[in-house]
């Protein structure tokens, strides 16, 4: 079946008690029992509920993963997922995460004994050396955000499963329309589903797909022992929204490679990054792994002065966090999303005081481009 077909049906059957063609929310905490030990295969809310269920039927079909798992958010998938590491083994993480991810293992997960170091996972030679006898996993997000970095799935698969680690992919920017990471040898899929899967900026959540039965077992385990599930209304919304996942990520990346092309001819931008054009320097690579680029674009205005004064210029696009909505959104990565990284880490990735980040958004790419042009002048 085509991905569509999937993103539809998968996990949508028609409700069992009233034909309810949409799964309906399940509010509810409890479930009344049959007998003392005779029940409809519900107990209790925080570990069964047939929202959140369809949901992870729905997602998990999307990654091509058995699996699938519903978060309160993309961090406690990400933590979750982290609960597979134990005291005194190691993790590699990409030296250019989510600024949430790398707090969550410099703050937080070294206080319980897990030991990590930052490679560049795009240069499979600095990745190698990174490895330890205790490396027990590798963390990568492909492209990266927001300077667009992409990593080779299938190489970093291959070593990190040489050095007996497991292979976690963030495939947040993608979603699974443009990138199935299980197909190139990756283990575990982790989203923020508070982006382009729900697409509609009014839900946080997070989801891990896998398909190892017993590492499916154990985040299932952390899932309702820890409980940072997703509520059943979430669950209902993200199910809503992968519905149109494919118009809307075609919609995307049709606005987002004609907004990089504006922006690369636009006299007032010295730098695009965008693995959709020909000059991103790993374009063959985006073009093998990626079925699209989608709608994230980055660009360099020069200096803090020009950022701020096309970021205060705009209208159509909204000046804010986030991604992945249909609406524009556009950010400062060096004061916003990433000001919790030390500022010689960002000169080093490039994220400088004159770079700005667009999520675009599926608004009429003429009122997008005229904006932006606005703005720049
Ligand atoms: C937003 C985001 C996260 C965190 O997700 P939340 O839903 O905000 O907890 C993780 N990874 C990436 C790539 C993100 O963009």
């Amino acid at each position: 079946m085509g991905f569509s077909t999937i993103a539809i049906h998968a996990g949508n059957e028609p409700d069992p008690t009233t034909g309810a063609v949409s799964v309906p929310i399940y509010q509810t905490s409890t479930y009344a029992q049959d007998g003392l030990g005779r029940h409809k295969g519900f107990e209790y809310a925080r570990t069964q509920n047939p929202t959140r269920s369809a949901l992870e039927r729905n997602i998990a079909a999307l990654e091509n993963a058995k699996y699938g798992f519903a978060f309160a958010s993309g961090m406690s998938a990400i933590d979750s997922v982290l609960k597979l590491v134990k005291a005194g083994e190691h993790v590699i993480l990409g030296d250019n995460t989510y600024g949430g991810t790398f707090r969550l293992f410099n703050r937080v997960l070294s206080n319980y004994g897990v030991e990590f170091d930052l490679a560049d996972t795009s240069n499979i030679a600095d990745l190698e050396k990174a490895f330890k006898p205790n490396t027990k996993m590798v963390f990568v997000e492909t492209p990266t955000n927001p300077v667009m970095t992409v990593t080779d799935l299938k190489a970093v698969s291959e070593l990190a499963h040489a050095n007996g680690a497991k292979v976690v992919c963030d495939n947040t920017f993608m979603s699974p329309y443009f990138q199935q990471p299980i197909d190139f040898g990756v283990d575990i899929v982790v989203h923020s589903t508070t982006k382009y899967l729900n697409g509609h900026s009014d839900s946080v959540g997070g989801f891990v797909a896998l398909n190892d039965e017993k590492d499916a077992e154990w985040v299932g385990f952390i899932q309702n022992s820890v409980g940072a599930i997703l509520s059943p209304f979430d669950s209902f919304l993200v199910l809503r929204g992968t519905k149109t996942l494919a118009v809307r990520m075609d919609a995307h990346d049709r606005n987002g490679r004609v907004v990089a092309n504006f922006l690369s001819e636009h006299p007032k931008v010295e730098k695009v990054y965008y693995p959709g054009l020909v000059s991103h320097p790993q374009h063959e690579l985006a073009k093998q792994q990626q079925k699209g680029f989608g709608g994230m674009v980055s660009f360099e205005t020069g200096s803090y002065e020009n950022a701020k004064r096309v970021l205060e210029a705009v209208k159509l696009c909204t000046l804010g966090e986030s991604l992945g909505g249909v609406e524009s959104l556009i950010s400062h990565p060096a004061t916003m999303t990433h000001a919790s990284v030390p500022e010689e880490t960002r000169s080093k990735l490039g994220i400088t005081d004159g770079l700005v980040r667009i999520s675009v958004g599926i608004e009429d790419v003429e009122d997008i481009l005229e904006d932006l042009d606005q703005a720049l002048k």
